[in-house]
Parts: structure tokens; sequence; C-alpha cells
């Protein structure tokens, strides 16, 4: 059955991009509405056809309506079950928080959920689909649930190579993926401020590697939470299909652009 929320909540809080204030608040909604932002009035459903930009964060639009940050609140809706939610948002983007999904789970846990009287449909992945190349790629397979299995390299002492192999949703994301925080790199900065993207950024909502190490006081939630975040930016990739998957999602260095060419592919292979 699908689900939506037993009542309304507002989270606030700052943008990650322009760091001015913002706030939404998500509501229930009826069967078979999907997950669907309402920005100055125009409604942008959640989902691949209206992603316009995937620079620093997932950005949907509709017309000259805009919308930015949107993939922690959707990997925390889809990885509860939520199926049909009105988000309204009061400015641009989302709030960015502690950069984790963290304070999304617990409103969404607090709401809690009320069934509704239609079918879920799942999108059943029947055979495998790659996309990228031998450097960068991502692969959907057959699996009876949404696994995944995700590869990250950098060539920085606290990173290096991670993987992170586990289940995309219900309890599993909240414990092992929801609290994992958006990181970034201190010498890429100063050139994300001049192009106006990052001036929300902090030491409270990213983690900042410098040449050496990690720049927050109270250092990282786990060795491997880059990797950790990355898998909870691909559930809030995986939320835009719009419909639970069934599948296992490998990604080898993939980055949001890789991850939604394959998620067009599969959406395409389902039609
Ligand atoms: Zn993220």
């Amino acid at each position: 059955m699908q689900h939506t929320l037993g009542r309304p909540f507002r989270v606030a809080g700052v943008g990650l991009r322009g760091g001015l204030p913002a706030e939404v608040e998500v509501r229930p909604a009826p069967r078979d509405t999907g997950r669907v932002f309402v920005v100055d009035g125009v409604a942008i459903p959640a989902t691949i056809d209206n992603v316009v930009d995937t620079r620093l964060a997932t950005t949907l639009g509709r017309g000259a309506a805009r919308v930015s940050l949107v993939e922690h609140l959707c990997a925390a809706l889809y990885a509860a079950g939520v199926d049909n939610a009105e988000i309204l948002v009061d400015g641009d983007e989302l709030p960015v928080l502690d950069g984790s999904a963290q304070l999304w789970g617990a409103a969404v846990a607090a709401a809690g959920l009320r069934p509704q009287f239609a079918a879920r449909r799942p999108l059943v992945v029947r055979a495998p689909i790659e996309v990228g190349t031998k450097d960068a790629w991502a692969r959907f397979e057959p699996a009876d649930h949404f696994a995944l299995d995700l590869t990250i390299a950098f060539e920085h002492p606290t990173i290096r190579t991670q993987r992170f192999v586990g289940v995309g949703t219900g309890a599993a994301f909240f414990t092992e993926l929801a609290w994992a925080r958006t990181f970034g790199f201190y010498r890429d900065a100063e050139a994300l401020r001049a192009l106006g993207m990052a001036r929300g950024a902090s030491l409270d909502n990213t983690v900042v590697y410098d040449d050496t190490g990690v720049m927050n006081p109270s250092g990282l939630r786990a060795p491997d939470e880059a990797v950790r975040h990355k898998a909870l930016d691909a559930v809030g990739d995986a939320a835009l299909l719009g419909a639970p998957i069934h599948g296992r999602f490998t990604g080898f260095r993939a980055g949001h652009a890789l991850h939604l060419a394959l998620l067009r592919e599969l959406g395409a292979a389902a039609r």
C-alpha cells in the first residue's frame, strides 16, 4: 500500500547555496500524488524529468521556479516509505541543516506514516543496465530489495578508497546513512563562493577537508562518513524515479550526473 505522512511538519534553517533563511512545510498528500515540491505556487514533482542542475546539489525546476538541495529530504521520504507528500518551500532551496538527512528523518518519524488505499507500483529491475566508462560507472542489477554498493576514491589521506555495501531503505538507511554529512574540499571553497554557489556552507553543515585532514573540530562521525554521504545522495537520486526500486545500485566513482543518466535508462526500460 501507498503511504503519506500522519501530520504536517515544518523545518527551518539556512540554504547551502545562498546562505539565506530557508523554510519548508511538508504535508500529507492524497494517494498517487507522489512527492511534489511547491515553489511560488508552482508544483514541481520530484522526478528525474524536472532535474535542471546537479552541480553542488540537485536542483529541480519548472518554468522559472527552482528548488535546490532536494536530495536529503527526498532520500529520507523515500527511505521511510512516504510515497505521497506536498513540500511547500519558502525560498529557492531547502535548509541544509547539519548537512545530513538526520533531522529530516527525525521529523518524518515524529510525523508518522498513514496508509492509503492504493497499491504501490514498485520498479523492478529485470536486467542489468550500466552507464559510464571504466574509470567512473553506475549499474543496476536485479535484486529483491533496494541494495547499494558504492565506491568512492579520492587522492586524499583521510578519504582514499571507501566502499559502502548495504540497504538503501527502512531502518538500515536511518542507522547507517542518514547521519552522514555533506563534504567538500577547502581548496574548492573560494571558487564555489566566487560562483555564488556555497555561501551558506560552514563547518556546522559540511565536513571540510584541507590538504592533510578534516578541519571540523569535532572530526568525523565515522571514518567512512564520506562514502556513506555518497550513498545517502544516491538514495535521494533514486527517489526521483517516483517508485520503490527492487534492484542493486552499484556505483564506482559516480556522481549525481552518472546516477541520473542510469536512472533515466532504468525509467525508460521500465515503461
Ligand atoms: Zn548530499
